[in-house]
């Protein structure tokens, strides 16, 4: 059959399909699959549940004294629900997550088979981890790695699809000598360093009572959906996870009124069927809607702490990748699936909260948790004008490149929106000195107006990488298919550090004498001057904001192979130290390992484009070609008996296949050739920038001329679905 026909039918049956309404789902109970605290409560007994759960609270390492009732409790209640393997559930550097699974069986001497969990393969797994991403790091240290239970984060199962599922215990990994090889090692860090910083802050501004202080965030992912039989017969989709040559659809498809519209009850079933899974999972999935492009939703769950977050942001695109293709959908993640079409991000809603459950970014009521809250806005501020080149290596990825370098959703200069009544709030707190008001007038006059003006501060910017949003800044730049991980990691360190840094200013101004709303406000003050550069409320997208922001000195790096380094830059690898976030060698080996992932993709992307073209579009193209030709000689005879016939429409048609093919075949070569000469640099470093120099612009050049013959070829000589097929039949 040929493709066309194949096409055909996939929308003859998507047509007439009269969808088998999808089974009811059952009602499940709220994170039923998960060891949570009433499992816990339960299930172990009362001095070890009260051990485990201090553990979990001051987030430290798990006592092995109880970690063998733990795991006998954890296989019982995990065999009750027809586990039969377990494994540590881990995020290696590939953003992903890996697992191994071994089953519970074990040999007795006696020949006979038990089931068994002990202790200490519940506190440590040790996967062969030689072929993870390691950045050069292991043979640096010349250490294995090991797997180590994560308590503060609960343990779950995922259902095989055959029954017997199995019971993931998320862990961190790292080498013998400590070093970090994962994401989640630095980001539970990086979680201490907020706990120590913030809390050192409340002290300051007289809580005792709060004993601990955590990140929290909830993401807001987004994804694309679309049949699955078009996805299969698209070997770009497949194996690049976007379509490296399609044309835009005709104009008047896009309408703008998918946002918010009513949800097609194919996709509504499936969000309905992958939440039912994500409550089993403890994931509490909350909202869902159309997004802005054709075929592109949404989904957020209600924020948690930092790990937690991190952790369930894994689980829901996992469980929504394998929920959609149960239902002959296609779930895709990548950040720019579709040329000239919206693509997708993963927004981080990010605050901060203390153990009495208060959010540290929300405005008190009185002027003293006003000036505290200031303290911490202007930390986040601080962070963002210090270390924006840092957040902006932490969502570099070859895939992000097309959304943050392009016309769209957040642009690569990393700024931050307040508002304007917060802007003005700084402004006042600036202006202070010279128009010589007191500083309790600046305090009566601005920050006690905090709390009823920022409620009703419904003032968005859509446009803004870094969005105060009320009571949470919420970063935008993150890439839908990537690990949230990485960019709270770094977000939260640089916070970390400038609260310690604004402490030590206002500690100087006491020391000075100053009364303590004074040495406050004259510490902001300082931070509020020298952090201006980074705040922006206009138009994020306009070519004045790229002008404005290059005045200002604000990075813009638009492709990855450049923007990585600010990983090992001296001055982000200091804060990091000084944060015991990251140590030096471990930055080096992330650094290397983004590197060479950034080199992989386009060259896999390469490769694939190239194959496609060479043997599916050009054959398409010279069948018609020669059509076309043939068709020209044979009507040459005609036009001798018939007046009037017209062949210039058949030569010009020629003609512009011809250009095409001629232009395909040529940039198609050149893409080829600078492959070969990009994969010949030895020096990672240099490979990646010449990737970003060269091969990522001659993707797209060759993408051009295959595009042009989209539209000229006839429909059934296409080899692929196209746009108006696969965005607009669901
Ligand atoms: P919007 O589209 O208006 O930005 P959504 O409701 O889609 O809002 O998503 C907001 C996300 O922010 C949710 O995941 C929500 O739980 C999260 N969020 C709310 N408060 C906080 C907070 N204090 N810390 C972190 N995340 C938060
Ligand atoms: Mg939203």
């Amino acid at each position: 059959m040929s493709s066309k026909s194949i096409r055909h039918q996939i929308l003859m049956d998507l047509a007439g399909e009269a969808m088998s309404p999808p089974e009811k789902l059952q009602r499940v109970e709220f994170g039923e699959n998960t060891f949570n605290d009433r499992v816990m409560r339960e299930k172990l007994p009362k001095d070890v549940y009260k051990k485990l759960i201090k553990t979990i609270q001051a987030g430290e390492k798990l006592d092995l004294g109880i970690a063998n009732a733990v795991a006998h409790a954890m296989k019982e209640w995990a065999i009750s629900k027809g586990v039969t393997h377990f494994t540590h559930w881990f995020q290696p550097q590939t953003g992903l997550t890996a697992e191994k699974h071994d089953s519970f069986y074990e040999l007795e001497t006696d020949g006979q088979v038990i089931e068994r969990f002990k202790g200490d393969q519940l506190v440590q797994g040790e996967p062969d981890a030689s072929s993870f991403p390691s950045g050069g790091m292991r043979t640096t240290f010349e250490a294995r790695g090991y797997t180590m239970w994560d308590p503060s984060s609960p343990a779950f199962i995922i259902d095989g699809p055959n029954g017997g599922g199995i019971l993931c215990v998320p862990s961190v990994f790292i080498s013998y000598t400590g070093e970090a090889l994962d994401k989640k090692t630095p980001l539970l860090r990086s979680m201490e360093a907020i706990n120590r910083a913030a809390l050192r802050a409340l002290r300051l501004f007289g809580n005792k009572t709060a004993n601990r202080v955590v990140p929290t965030v909830g993401t807001e992912q987004e994804y694309f959906l679309i049949d699955k039989r078009f996805f299969n017969l698209r070997p770009d989709l497949r194996i690049s996870g976007r379509t490296l040559i399609g044309a835009e659809p005709p104009k008047g498809q896009q309408l703008e009124d998918h946002y918010f519209g009513t949800i097609k009850e194919r996709v509504l079933a499936f969000m309905q069927d992958a939440e039912h899974e994500l409550y089993r999972l403890g994931v509490p999935a909350k909202t869902r809607h159309n997004e802005v492009a054709p075929h592109q939703y949404e989904i957020a769950p209600i924020f948690a702490e930092l790990n937690v977050g991190a952790d369930r942001n894994q689980l829901i695109m996992e469980v929504l990748k394998k929920v959609a293709n149960r239902h002959g959908l296609a779930l895709l993640l990548h950040e720019k699936p579709f040329k000239g079409i919206n693509g997708s991000g993963k927004h981080n809603n990010w605050s901060i909260a203390d153990s009495e459950g208060n959010n540290l970014l929300d405005p008190g009521k009185t002027p003293e948790e006003n000036l505290q809250f200031l303290v911490f806005l202007v930390s986040v501020l601080r962070a963002v004008y210090n270390y924006g080149d840092l957040l902006r290596a932490s969502i570099a990825s070859a895939s992000n490149d097309h959304r943050l370098g392009a016309n769209e959703a957040p642009p690569a200069i990393m700024s931050v929106f307040l508002g304007e009544r917060l802007t003005e709030i700084l402004d006042d707190i600036k202006a202070g000195k010279e128009i010589k008001r007191t500083e309790e007038f600046i305090i009566d006059l601005g920050i006690s107006k905090l709390p009823s003006i920022l409620r009703d501060n419904t003032d968005r910017n859509r446009t803004s990488p870094f969005a105060f949003t009320g009571n949470r800044f919420e970063f935008r730049a993150l890439g839908s298919s990537a690990s949230i991980s990485m960019a709270n990691t770094m977000l939260s360190a640089a916070v970390a550090d400038s609260i310690d840094i604004i402490l030590n200013d206002i500690q100087s101004e006491l020391e000075k004498g100053k009364e303590f709303k004074a040495a406050v406000l004259n510490a902001l003050r300082k931070h509020i001057i020298e952090t201006e550069p980074i705040r922006f409320e206009g138009n994020n997208y306009s070519k004045e904001w790229e002008e404005e922001a290059e005045r200002r000195g604000l990075p813009n790096i638009k492709r990855t192979g450049y923007a990585l380094s600010s990983f090992i830059d001296p001055k982000n690898v200091a804060m990091l130290e000084r944060q015991k976030v990251f140590y030096k060698e471990e930055l080096d080996a992330r650094y290397h390992t983004k590197l060479e992932q950034y080199v992989k993709t386009l060259d896999i992307e390469v490769d694939t484009l190239c194959d496609i073209v060479r043997t599916q579009i050009l054959p398409a193209a010279i069948q018609y070609q020669t059509e076309l030709a043939t068709a020209l000689k044979e009507s040459h005879a005609v036009a001798a008996i018939v007046n009037d016939l017209d062949l210039k429409p058949v030569s010009q048609t020629l003609k512009n296949v011809n250009t095409a093919i001629k232009k395909l075949s040529e940039r198609c070569q050149k893409l080829c050739e600078l492959l070969k000469e990009g994969l010949a640099i030895e020096d990672v470093e240099k490979q990646a920038r010449f990737f970003s120099d060269h091969v990522v612009d001659q993707i797209e050049a060759v993408r051009e001329p295959a595009d042009e013959l989209e539209s000229i070829l006839p429909d059934n000589l296409w080899p692929l679905p196209k746009y108006s097929e696969m965005l607009f039949i669901l």
